[in-house]
């Protein structure tokens, strides 16, 4: 075998890794990929949906009412990256039925509800995520899930704080503050 030539996990993980760089959460960057017979069929990181201000022009309001990672998510304008591979999927008329997720993180509860009836049956991650719920249906569904141990090129995803929007404002600038990263 070649040096430095990854495994299967950790090529895919690196790819879900550089996927989230283009994340548009203020709260934590995630990326996502749909894979079968080791083909990607799609992938997805969080964000607004195409062409809506993202939470980082406009705030969000679960950063702005400081709501505890696993809740409310409903109170974001954004779709998770599990959620975004899944419609990638769909837009362009691919099944995924069969197919595993490499996701950055663990899904939450309304994303492994979605991947669950997708008929996704391995989910990869690589940080964990505090939902309950989340557990409880893995642990009652047939879904698979395995940590990866991929180590990631730099520390970590740098985590984009709620002083970056000051809260109740609209249309703020992000172009100093998002540094090199293009949402
Ligand atoms: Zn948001
Ligand atoms: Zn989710």
């Amino acid at each position: 075998m070649m040096p430095n030539r990854p495994d299967w996990d950790s090529y895919f993980m690196e790819i879900a890794d550089i996927v989230s760089k283009r994340s548009t959460c203020l709260r934590r960057s995630v990326g996502a990929l749909i894979v079968k017979d080791k083909r990607i069929l799609a992938t997805g990181y969080n964000g607004a949906p195409t062409g809506l201000k993202h939470c980082m022009e406009v705030g969000c309001l679960r950063e702005q009412m400081k709501i505890v990672p696993g809740e409310r998510h409903e109170l974001c304008r954004g779709l998770h990256a599990e959620q975004n591979a899944i419609i990638q999927a769909a837009y362009h008329g691919v099944t995924i039925n069969g197919a595993h997720l490499y996701c950055t993180h663990l899904p939450c509860s309304i994303c492994i509800k979605m991947l669950i009836n997708a008929g996704i049956e391995k989910v990869y991650y690589l940080e964990g995520y505090p939902d309950d719920l989340s557990m409880k249906m893995i642990d009652e569904s047939s879904i698979i899930i395995g940590k990866v141990n991929f180590q990631r090129p730099e520390k970590s995803v740098p985590v984009k704080t709620a002083r970056s929007v000051p809260s109740g404002s609209s249309g703020v600038k992000t172009k100093d503050k998002k540094g090199p990263r293009k949402a």
